[in-house]
């Protein structure tokens, strides 16, 4: 019995549902799930959860041979983000397979797309242009790459929101199969670069100079870093279960 499992960006209309409403397409992602067996079918649950385990759903089905099945946002009401995890049961709470949300993340500056600007490769940026073809009777088109947001397709990671509205940052781990040890000592060697940052900042401190370009780059090089500590400490706690 086997599945095959797969994220893939999907659009919406949003607000349809809603007489009145002003209709407006989006793009978020979808998890399409198919049973690629070809005889019967099988009684399945499909457990969802983010990455620190904050939020998780479990969906009972039978699934048919040869049927796809979707979760997301308008199936479901889950919106994927960055870390998220999909474990497929069978009926006896053996797991089947497992798929992890991830999508890579590019250093500032690295994005092969955008460079660094964020905006969209194809567009960029201006999502809707007047059409070229003068005889069509559409006046504008819109950017079918980036769904109309203008935004860089290739390093626009989606995350969860906080109750204050504020992304949930999770830092791009391929696979998720690290181990305890591993994640110790990637810890520890974050927290002696984090340490030494401190220190030579608490130097440009003394002598005034908190407002110097260096010190900037150092503070946020070490937001970043406790961002990424927080993260991995949640994600060992959750490993040592
Ligand atoms: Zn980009
Ligand atoms: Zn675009």
């Amino acid at each position: 019995m086997a599945f095959k499992g797969k994220f893939n960006k999907f659009t919406y209309l949003h607000g349809a549902d809603r007489p009145g409403h002003d209709v407006t397409e989006l793009a978020s992602w979808t998890f399409d799930l198919t049973n690629t067996s070809w005889f019967g079918s099988k009684q399945v649950s499909l457990y969802i959860t983010d990455f620190f385990q904050r939020q998780n759903r479990t969906y009972p089905f039978e699934a048919r041979s040869g049927a796809t099945y979707r979760f997301n946002l308008k199936t479901v009401d889950w919106n994927w983000g960055q870390g998220d995890t999909a474990i497929l049961y069978d009926a006896q709470g053996q797991v089947i397979d497992q798929w992890q949300f991830f999508l890579k993340e590019y250093a500032p500056g690295q994005c092969p797309e955008c460079h660094g600007t964020k905006k969209c490769g194809a567009c960029k940026g201006n999502w809707l242009r007047n059409n070229p073809n003068l005889m069509s009777d559409q006046l504008f088109i819109k950017c079918k790459r980036c769904y109309s947001t203008g935004r860089c397709q290739t390093c626009d990671i989606p995350y969860h929101l906080d109750a204050m509205g504020n992304e949930i940052y999770v830092p791009y781990i391929a696979g998720n199969t690290k181990s305890v040890a591993s994640l110790q000592r990637e810890i520890n060697s974050k927290q002696q670069r984090l340490q030494l940052l401190m220190n030579e900042m608490r130097q440009l401190q003394l002598q005034g100079r908190a407002n110097s370009i260096s010190y900037m780059k150092m503070k946020s090089e070490s937001d970043q870093l406790s961002r990424e500590i927080d993260a991995l400490n949640m994600q060992l706690r959750y490993n040592a279960r």
